[in-house]
């Protein structure tokens, strides 16, 4: 009798709340699953340190993935083109290409953390050998229950939530909003700088491309701007807070900036990155 073929079961952490989350749900449910963790190279400090808090929980190892080369080189392989929703490169070649190169062409479950209230679709791999599965979706847990799960798990909330970030990711990744990098300038303001130094004419092509839509990193950097993204975040906060009174502290900031000056796909995030 031919032998079973073993099916892999893989959950990919983004340094998020919702992936995280996921793991700790699954963790005895499914005790043969890899953890795996694909790091860009320019994630948030801190992300390491709650990778480490996550495993701990775990009783498991994280697996670091690192694509063959990074952020820079496929930087200058696109001409200076800075990643945008419309030219991500980025995920696919940095998260997506190593996860798929660590499931190679054996069955895998892929544990995905998109909850039951969120209908966005996202970036995940399409591979006919890796099966995404939802599994808060399928139990109907929303944001309220994850808040849970890593409050009683003693892993908590990732670190950057305390400074106002709403997602994971690398340090300067475009779908920040604007206030996010406000943020992030007063946090990390050497990692500011790092994501400025990006924002130049691309010397062979004279290719110029912003992080942020219709405004560069050193314009937004100005304190007048400063201010007026401050007290418009402010505002919006109000309006969303008024507007939706039985939500969380969590879900009116991240209502608040979903809502900010981005296109409507930005709403969509990314699976890979961020959840
Ligand atoms: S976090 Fe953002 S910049 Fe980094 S790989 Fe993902 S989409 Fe690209």
């Amino acid at each position: 009798m031919a032998e079973e073929k073993r099916v892999r079961h893989i959950l990919s952490l983004s340094g998020g709340k919702d992936s995280a989350a996921l793991a700790i749900y699954m963790r005895d449910r499914v005790p043969e699953m890899e953890y795996i963790f694909s790091d860009t190279g320019k994630e948030l400090p801190e992300t390491y340190e709650y990778l480490d808090r996550i495993a701990s929980y775990l009783g498991k190892e994280v697996i670091r993935l690192n694509a063959d080369v990074g952020f820079d080189h496929w930087y200058e392989m696109y001409g200076g083109m800075i990643p945008s929703n419309h030219r991500r490169w980025c995920t696919r070649a940095l998260k997506l290409k190593p996860f798929e190169e660590h499931c190679g062409d054996d069955e895998v479950v892929n544990y995905v953390g998109l909850r039951a209230e969120e209908n966005r679709s996202g970036y995940i791999s399409h591979k006919p050998n890796i099966k995404a599965v939802y599994p808060f979706r399928e139990d109907g847990l929303v944001l309220r229950d994850i808040e849970e799960i890593l409050r009683t798990s003693g892993v908590g909330m990732p670190p950057y939530t305390k400074w106002g970030r709403t997602r994971s990711g690398c340090y300067f990744c475009f779908y920040q909003q604007k206030i996010e990098w406000v943020r992030l300038k007063e946090t990390y303001p050497e990692l500011y700088e790092k994501a400025k130094e990006y924002e130049k004419p691309f010397e062979k092509t004279g290719n110029f491309f912003t992080w942020s839509q219709g405004e560069s990193l050193a314009e937004m950097e100005r304190p007048e701007r400063v201010e007026q993204i401050k007290r418009e975040h402010v505002i919006r906060i109000q309006r969303n807070a008024a507007r939706k009174e039985n939500l969380t502290l969590v879900e009116v900031f991240a209502s608040a900036d979903t809502a900010e000056d981005v296109d409507e796909d930005d709403n969509q995030g990314c699976l890979v990155c961020s959840l």
